[in-house]
């Protein structure tokens, strides 16, 4: 049986784009993953596939509205790709741009080119604006991808929209020469639409690769985030403050290096819910946690340890240091007042402190101290920081 490269072009195209499209269609519409970014990018996928069919005719042998019809898609197809990726990256972008340079694109090549039979210069055209588009569409991407992922991640991403753009440039220097009678220093015109095919379905997979890995490192990303912050505060949750506390502990056994703990304890929460409701308190559990994140250091690590119990971690800091900390805590959550509809609320903390000196001592023992000193601040009138006894030889 002999098949014919056309009619296997064709099933590679159909395949490749058909995947890519159902990759974007489940993910997008109903996982729900980046869905607006996810049906720019359905449609580029649509539109690349679909340019690409349309130029893989039988014999090679193109109308010149199959051709500007292939550069309109591909066009639709760059600016998808971008306004993807805007739009994945929460940046600005307008549909009015976004429909007036298909439009126009559209009109220049089908309502132009094509009646007056100057595929060349529709090509041309076609090929400079999608030159520009990734260009634009790297430079302005590059900084946001490196800010949410890595530099690395934003190197891939620039480096394969520049050699998709290099495609086309090199497909527009192919129609100058073409059209400045230098057939003779081109391959032949069968190799160069293969030549073409093949790069720009190797371009679609790589471009689809690197699409489909951001998507994912958002979602673990977020997981990561989810599974490490306190959703009510925004803080830190148990979890997270007991690996920074592990590491700190290493810190002291590996160099010696002391650090302290505070745990602290809203006054009263309890009535707050009663008299005024869970909202209130919540909303008093948000505000408290700024104030103890905005009056710690940025090496400070201030978390949720449970209900209405903060937990501050102070590397580098010893006995003195940790109860200056702790009284700047205690005197701005005193001074900061909360309102609640139409009442003000003034709100109070305890704080327990224990330092880390020992290596030895596990960190149960080091919270138990903290726990114990904050007990005590409670029972001598609360609103005060009490400092937990020294470990026992
Ligand atoms: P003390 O001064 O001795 O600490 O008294 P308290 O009332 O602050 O302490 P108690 O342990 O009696 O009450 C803590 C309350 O915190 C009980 C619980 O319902 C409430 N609470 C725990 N988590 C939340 C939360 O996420 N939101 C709200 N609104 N309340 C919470
Ligand atoms: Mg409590
Ligand atoms: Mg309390």
């Amino acid at each position: 049986m002999h098949i014919s490269p056309h009619l296997l072009l064709t099933a590679y195209i159909l395949l490749m784009h058909g995947l890519t499209t159902a990759m974007w269609l489940i993910g997008g519409r109903w996982m729900g993953l980046s869905r607006r970014a996810a049906s720019e990018w359905m449609r580029a996928s649509i539109a690349n596939g679909a340019a690409l069919l349309v130029t893989v005719t039988e014999g090679g042998n193109h109308s010149s509205l199959q051709v500007m019809l292939a550069c309109t898609l591909a066009v639709l197809g760059a600016a998808s790709l971008r306004r993807g990726l805007l739009s994945f990256l929460r940046m600005p972008h307008t549909t009015s741009d976004f429909v007036r340079l298909i439009a126009g694109m559209a009109a220049f090549n089908l309502l132009l080119c094509a009646p007056l039979g100057w595929p060349s210069l529709g090509i041309f055209a076609s090929c400079l604006v999608m030159v520009a588009l990734l260009l634009k569409c790297a430079r302005e991407t590059h900084v946001a991808i490196a800010r949410e992922f890595r530099p690395g991640t934003a190197l891939a991403s620039s480096v394969v929209l520049c050699a998709t753009a290099l495609v086309f440039t090199l497909t527009s220097v192919a129609v100058l020469m073409g059209q400045a009678g230098a057939q003779a220093l081109l391959p032949p015109l069968e190799v160069r639409q293969v030549a073409l095919v093949f790069v720009t379905a190797v371009l679609s997979i790589v471009v689809a690769f690197v699409q489909g890995y951001i998507v994912v490192m958002r979602l673990v990303n977020r997981l990561h985030h989810l599974s490490q912050h306190d959703s009510l505060t925004g803080l830190l949750n148990r979890r997270a403050i007991a690996q920074c506390l592990a590491r700190e502990a290493h810190r002291l056994q590996r160099f010696n290096e002391p650090f302290s703990v505070l745990l602290v304890d809203i006054d009263h929460f309890k009535r707050i819910n009663d008299l005024l409701g869970h909202a209130a308190g919540d909303e008093v559990l948000r505000q408290v946690a700024q104030t103890l994140a905005a009056q710690a250091r940025e090496v400070d690590r201030v978390a949720r340890y449970g209900g209405e119990e903060f937990c501050v971690l102070l590397p580098h800091t010893e006995h003195e240091g940790a109860v200056q900390a702790a009284e700047r805590l205690r005197a701005a959550v005193h001074r900061h007042e909360i309102t609640w509809h139409d009442e003000t609320l003034g709100v109070t903390i305890s704080t327990g402190v224990a330092c880390a000196t020992d290596p030895n001592e596990p960190m149960d023992a080091l919270l138990r101290r903290a726990d114990d000193a904050l007990y005590r601040a409670k029972a001598q009138g609360r609103n005060r920081v009490e400092v937990a006894n020294p470990l026992a030889a």
